[in-house]
């Protein structure tokens, strides 16, 4: 089977076994695992920040982080399709008892103008307080689409001037960073946190990583720790996302050409409506009325092919690790024989 469902359906590679063989262990909990250490020391100065917390997924990472920037009765601002708020559970209800603003971004990218008439005026008791805003980079439902630098400046500004703190989900950051050519090193002057996901693009097993200032990852080790997240001997599994960002960035690249290759193909179907423009790992298409997605589901998995729906009539091809250019070619020969 060619699995584009998701880019976290990657199996580690042999070497990258090997290393999480290799890895020195202890007990993560008493603060005793070198591994897990280097990780996250890693992983912070790669993106300018003071500290790191190496979380079991970017769902816990982004909830953590959540609750360290708001108190109850207060309110996040992030867009309709974002993570955090769609695909959480439901989380920043239940685990932050915060209210969301959703905004209507353009492939999910937000601009400080948008947020700015979404901030509600302070201390009205009609009004949650507005204390959080959360960006995604890149963004999943917007077919990964990019934020640069320059685009979060002013945001960051903004949350400056109204005294908002601003949290990535940077479930694919790496992906972005592939994109915009921006410097990894400089998000940490934006962000008041960050979560990087090891499991998705890069490869990893498992885990992501929580990154923000020294005060706030210490609250956040105390909120992983209520949540259940405390992992005893993970070096292990901090092992093969230490393996991952030395060995599985450059090759993003790679993705990124497979997944042009596939809207190039997309484009030239009498089936499809359009595509979202391809700027990463991410192929969104909409189907038009010759077909319905969950046909061709069927189709291209009697053909060896899986991927996912997104509504009706839309579909997503996820690029990663697991799938090579011989198969993106057969992908692109079953597509033209439907
Ligand atoms: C996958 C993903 C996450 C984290 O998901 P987990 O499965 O919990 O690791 C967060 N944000 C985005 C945009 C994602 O795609």
């Amino acid at each position: 089977m060619i699995d584009f469902r998701s880019d976290t359906v990657t199996k580690p590679t042999k070497p990258m076994l090997t290393a999480m063989m290799s890895a020195k262990v202890g007990d993560d909990v008493f603060g005793e695992d070198g591994t897990v250490k280097t990780l996250e020391e890693k992983t912070a100065a790669l993106f300018g920040m003071e500290a790191g917390l190496f979380c079991p997924s970017g769902t816990m990472s982004n909830q953590i982080a959540i609750k360290c920037f708001t108190q109850p009765l207060d309110e996040v601002i992030a867009d309709q399709t974002a993570h955090v708020y769609r695909y959480e559970g439901g989380g920043i209800m239940f685990n932050s008892a915060a209210s969301v603003r959703l905004l209507n971004g353009d492939r999910g990218i937000i601009t400080a103008e948008m947020i700015e008439k979404e901030i509600n005026p302070v201390g009205n008791v009609h009004h949650p307080h507005t204390s959080l805003v959360v960006l995604e980079n890149t963004v999943n439902r917007g077919g990964g689409s990019c934020y640069f630098l320059r685009d979060i400046a002013p945001i960051y500004n903004l949350c400056k001037l109204k005294n908002l703190k601003l949290h990535l989900d940077g479930a694919r950051i790496f992906n972005a960073l592939a994109y915009t050519k921006d410097a990894a090193k400089d998000y940490g002057k934006y962000f008041d946190g960050i979560s990087v996901c090891l499991s998705k693009g890069l490869g990893a097993p498992v885990g992501s990583v929580l990154l923000g200032s020294n005060e706030t990852i210490k609250y956040a080790r105390r909120i992983r720790k209520v949540l259940g997240g405390g992992m005893r001997q993970a070096g292990f599994l901090a092992a093969a996302g230490i393996f991952a960002l030395d060995h599985h960035v450059e090759r993003l690249a790679i993705d990124h050409r497979h997944a042009k290759l596939l809207e190039e193909c997309l484009l030239s179907l009498p089936f499809v409506k359009q595509v979202l423009p391809v700027q990463t790992n991410i192929v969104i298409f909409e189907l038009n009325e010759l077909k319905d997605a969950e046909h061709l589901l069927i189709e291209l998995k009697g053909n060896g092919i899986l991927c996912g729906t997104f509504g009706v009539q839309t579909i997503r091809f996820v690029t990663h690790l697991d799938v090579d250019q011989e198969q993106i070619m057969q992908t692109i020969a079953v597509l033209k024989s439907l």
